[in-house]
């Protein structure tokens, strides 16, 4: 793969590279997140503490309701935890308003999800292009379509799918969808990429496939990435591993109960 301007590399504004001196590029303290349901409460998440460095993949592992995906939504601005703190470069964000946490979410993070979520009507350049039209985007403003036109291309043909432009979703593979999803993500070069169970709705050799792909992005453009899965082989390929348990999150090398999804 060869890289995409703009693609984390420091050009044309996107986002610096290095974290403030000695600051984690993300920091999460004492997250706690209980859901109310009725008069049923139920305490997902208590006291998550979680530090992401610039360039690293971090794999989170745990079981199917541990809490892997509200702990995601919380990192990624999605969701407000009941209470803690989430420092982005060492700002502090769960007090922001919605409005800033929208902005700071569309320029600073992409998402990646298991369901791929790709706007039906859309092609699979459209759907790339996405991030740049409606936000904030790489360059502080929404970025004029022609640009994004251009980048989105160029994304696309990175990923392998130069062939697939005007392709929509239901003319694609599953892989290629994952493909199309990635581009997106990447569209308004994030400084980290979440990745929700990104290979769980694939086949062995195509999860293999995006997983390599997600290897390469990091290792060519440094670029960023927090990835759940219940796959231990490809979380085992990440530099480090973490595990959801009750609630808390722990090394993810220590021995502990098979997992179930
Ligand atoms: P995982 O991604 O590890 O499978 P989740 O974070 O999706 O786990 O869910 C953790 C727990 O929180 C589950 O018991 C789930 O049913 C519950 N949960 C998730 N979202 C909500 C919600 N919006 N309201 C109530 N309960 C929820
Ligand atoms: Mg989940």
């Amino acid at each position: 793969m060869s890289k995409i301007p703009g693609s984390s590399s420091g050009e044309e504004g996107s986002p610096p590279e290095q974290s403030a001196a000695g600051q984690p590029l993300l920091r999460a303290s004492s997250l706690r997140k209980v859901y109310r349901d009725g008069t049923r409460e139920l305490e997902v998440l208590r006291g998550v503490n979680l530090q992401i460095e610039t360039s690293q993949i971090l794999a989170i592992i745990g079981a199917s309701g541990s809490g892997k995906s509200t702990l995601l939504h919380l990192l990624g601005l999605l969701d407000r935890p009941t209470s803690g703190q989430i420092f982005y470069r060492g700002r502090e964000l769960t007090g922001l308003k919605e409005r800033e946490r929208a902005a700071m979410r569309t320029r600073e993070f992409g998402f990646v999800f298991q369901m791929f979520h790709l706007l039906p009507d859309l092609d699979a350049q459209e759907n790339t292009m996405l991030p740049a039209l409606i936000g904030p985007g790489l360059f502080g403003s929404p970025l004029p379509r022609s640009r994004a036109w251009k980048r989105s291309a160029d994304l696309l043909a990175r990923l392998g799918l130069a062939h697939r432009l005007r392709h929509r979703p239901s003319q694609l593979s599953g892989g290629e969808k994952q493909r199309v999803a990635i581009a997106r993500a990447l569209m308004n070069a994030p400084a980290i990429v979440f990745c929700d169970e990104p290979t769980g709705n694939l086949d062995a050799a195509t999860s293999a496939e995006i997983y390599q792909l997600l290897l390469d992005l990091n290792r060519e453009d440094r670029q960023t990435f927090v990835l759940v899965t219940h796959e231990m082989d490809l979380a085992a390929r990440a530099h480090r591993v973490l595990r959801m348990t009750d609630g808390r999150l722990s090394s993810g090398d220590e021995s502990a109960p098979a997992l179930s999804s």
